[in-house]
């Protein structure tokens, strides 16, 4: 059937990107046909009969699929935004629980608007008899809790209060783990990086306690598409054999995806036109075209000024429109959600823009278009932004690139980047501070011997060892088997446990203005954060920090409106502790371990908003600070750089070299330039070579630089392809700059990172003879 591309309401406006090419490509998908199938005939009649009720006939072949998989074994279920995958794990929970009057079930929201909205759609079902939801969170009240514990057959609740409310208490829950029957985790590609490497520890416990009990619950995942859904639910769980549900069933729309690049302003400094601008103008004439629009945001501040932006350009031709904009960010409560997603449903608002809060599986009807503002971090997210786009049929997918180094490099690379497999979600359970600290939880709720290496794995005991010499743990006397027990019976370690930080050691953020905890940042990470004078960034919003306490651990911020932001700069220095792994490749000595990173912020900058121009340097008097982690290192043959790349410019081809392959890391491994640190040095003591460092940001690190080393020959071609395909001459913020450079971004030399990835690309290609190195003097 032929469609007239005319009849969509955005033709007008891709025509004109088409013309001037700010639009750099689009693609169309779908539409595609669902299939459909029967419910399984052995589903509980109560449970069909309600099925009926709520008006379903027949279901998605990927929701019959995945009913039989759970009954088999733990599943996971991959299929995309609005594809019904509640009724997924929701079928197989009700039917146990219609057919076993004791059976419970546990369900994990990584928020708990989520948890709020699966409840809702858990009643909906209209089988009270049977199936009792209740969400258990900080909110619930205390006197509600008791009845929750005894009755509630479904406890919604979050990772957090599982880690630090429930498993501790397991006595009081006894009902619930004698008879827990399934255990459903949504949104569980949320759970990677720290966050997740603590939550696949809470998890574990979970098991264990559970096995304490005498159940065994099924484990029923749901997830965004992300690379490696099997492996992440295994590292997630400590579960073999998951079965992963992945075709989709459903019917998708008509979707034509957009990349769009404002227009280069200098070519030579490599500066365009504002993302914002561009959004807002887009956002406009969608709006004025009648298409129901969504657009999402980082920063709260950015959503603020967008809305800003669209309103005023509205109000200039027609008033009316003007009122139907709104901004929507974290934070709302629920009453303000739902109404917002009302006037939404009801056509009454035509836009809403927000950051990233309406992302996760939320209700909020179909729209015509999206819009996403910058890069989001990880394709996986987009995609998930996207897919909210296509309502009647079909929909508009807009991506309006920033000027950060990832955004341009998927607009030189439209084609890899739209048939981009999204990331592998990356966490490591065994990261060693955070395996301790659930190792003394886990001790807590229950002596450790022998049969916990089930759960908690092989190497226990080498850990439970190193807290019994920290005077933690306390092996019991006279037992055949090692037991291990807590030394002080009466703590309450889960308390001092963040699932959001990485080591135990944080500092409290406290907002002098109204005396609220915003949250805790690592101890490794105060001082570059929130040393006083930093401008801080909690969920969109800018604080500046009015003064770091050292001593009692605390960051007093208030809220910020100036135009500017703030740089440290920093004298890093990485001593290698241990080596794990070392391969030849692309002519370099590649080597994989531990090392200790030693921190200085000797004085930050201040650098404006709108043009990052600096204003001014403010000097600091903070005491170092170290910790350990893991990275990878290459050693680079002085002699030769010398010859290719001049002594003057060896530093800032090997720093730039560096900033161009952390750059890029977030496209293997699915992680935020954030997550990531680096060193260069002309010399390194324990190398004896110009030497490049790349590791974890976070203590004990999360499996990130391991994935770099793994795949080191495409970290070096992207880095490589960063930097020859960028268009400006001596370096900008889209190649070579990095926002987060400890060193200002100094000295850096896009043409010395070129000559050298180009080098190290001909050798692994066999293009170039083995180099002869030097002997390197690793400990
Ligand atoms: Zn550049
Ligand atoms: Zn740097």
């Amino acid at each position: 059937m032929a469609i007239d591309l005319t009849a969509e309401p955005w033709s007008p406006l891709l025509q004109e990107g088409r013309e001037d090419g700010r639009l750099v490509r689009e693609a169309v998908h779908g539409p595609g046909r669902g299939a459909c199938t029967d419910a399984p005939a052995e589903l509980h009649p109560e449970l069909l009969g309600a099925l009926h009720g709520i008006g379903i006939e027949q279901l998605y072949s990927h929701q019959e699929r995945a009913i039989h998989a759970a009954w088999a074994g733990p599943v996971i279920v991959t299929t995309g935004t609005a594809s019904g995958k509640s009724m997924c794990f929701n079928l197989p929970t009700l039917d146990v629980l219609c057919r076993q009057a004791r059976a419970r079930a546990l369900y994990l929201y990584p928020t708990k608007a989520l948890a709020q909205d699966q409840a809702r759609a858990l009643a909906s079902f209209g089988l009270p008899r049977r199936v009792r939801p209740a969400i258990y969170d900080g909110d619930t009240p205390r006197e509600a809790r008791a009845e929750i514990r005894r009755s509630s057959n479904i406890v919604l609740t979050n990772p957090d209060m599982l880690h630090v409310g429930v498993l501790p208490n397991h006595a009081a829950w006894a009902d619930l783990f004698s008879n827990l029957a399934v255990v459903v985790i949504d949104e569980a590609h949320v759970y990677r990086g720290v966050f997740g490497s603590h939550v696949a520890n809470v998890i574990r416990r979970l098991r264990r306690i559970a096995a304490a009990y005498g159940t065994e619950p099924r484990f029923i995942l749901a997830s965004a598409t992300i690379a490696n859904p099997a492996e992440l639910a295994e590292r997630l769980t400590g579960l073999e054999d998951f079965q992963l549900i992945d075709q989709d069933g459903s019917p998708a729309p008509r979707r034509r995806t957009a990349i769009w690049n404002p227009p280069l302003t200098d070519e030579a400094a490599g500066a365009r036109a504002s993302a914002l601008g561009e959004a807002s103008q887009i956002i406009t004439r969608l709006v004025r075209d009648g298409a129901r629009t969504i657009c999402f945001m980082k920063s709260r501040k950015g959503v603020e000024v967008l809305c800003r932006l669209v309103t005023d350009a509205l109000a200039a031709e027609d008033p009316e429109l003007a009122g139907r904009v709104a901004a929507y960010r974290a934070g709302y409560t629920p009453q303000q959600r739902r109404e917002l997603e009302a006037r939404l449903t009801r056509g009454e608002l035509l836009a809403v823009i927000t950051t990233d809060a309406l992302e996760l599986g939320i209700d909020i009807g179909e729209l015509d278009a999206s819009v996403v503002v910058t890069f989001p971090g990880t394709v996986a997210s987009l995609r998930q932004m996207w897919g909210r786009a296509g309502r009647r049929g079909r929909g508009l997918a807009v991506y309006v690139a920033g000027e950060d180094a990832l955004d341009q490099f998927f607009c030189r690379h439209p084609d890899d980047f739209l048939d981009r497999p999204v990331e592998a979600a990356i966490l490591d359970h065994e990261s060693e501070l955070i395996y301790r600290s659930h190792l003394l939880c886990a001790a807590h709720e229950g002596p450790i011997s022998a049969e916990d290496a089930e759960f908690l794995g092989p190497r226990w005991q080498a850990h439970a060892e190193v807290l019994e010499s920290s005077g933690e743990l306390r092996r019991r006397p006279g037992m055949a088997s090692a037991t291990y027990v807590p030394r002080n019976e009466g703590g309450y370690p889960a308390a001092d446990v963040s699932l959001r930080s990485a080591s135990p050691e944080t500092y409290a953020i406290v907002d002098v203005s109204s005396g609220e905890l915003l949250g805790t940042t690592e101890a490794a990470r105060a001082h570059s954060t929130v040393h006083s004078g930093a401008i801080y960034l909690h969920q969109g919003r800018s604080y500046e920090v009015r003064e770091l306490d050292l001593d009692s651990h605390r960051a007093l911020v208030a809220p910020f409106s100036g135009d500017w932001y703030t740089q440290p700069k920093r004298e890093t220095d990485t001593e290698i502790v241990r080596l794990l792994d070392r391969r030849e490749t692309l002519g370099v000595t590649l080597s994989f371990g531990e090392v200790s990173v030693t921190d200085t912020v000797l004085a930050y900058q201040r650098r404006r908003l709108s043009d990052h121009a600096r204003v001014d340097l403010v000097s600091l008097d903070l005491p170092p600070t170290s910790f350990s982690t893991q990275a990878l290192w290459f050693e680079l043959d002085a002699q030769e750089l010398t010859d290719s790349v001049s002594t003057e410019m060896m530093l800032g081809s090997l720093h730039a070299t560096e900033h161009a392959q952390i750059a890029v890391l977030p496209l293997i491994a699915m992680c935020d330039r954030w997550d990531i640190g680096g060193l260069s040095t002309n010399y390194h003591p324990q190398t004896g070579a110009p030497t490049i460092f790349v590791y974890d940001g976070h203590p004990g690190g999360i499996g990130i630089a391991r994935t770099a080393f793994q795949r080191f020959e495409e970290l070096c071609r992207d880095a490589l392809a960063l930097i020859t395909e960028c268009p400006c001459s001596d370096g900008c913020p889209s190649c070579v700059q990095s926002p987060k450079c400890g060193n200002l971004n100094e000295p850096l030399s896009k043409a010395g990172a070129r000559v050298t990835l180009e080098r190290m690309i001909a050798a692994g290609d066999g293009g170039a003879p083995a180099a002869l190195r030097k002997p390197s003097a690793v400990v």
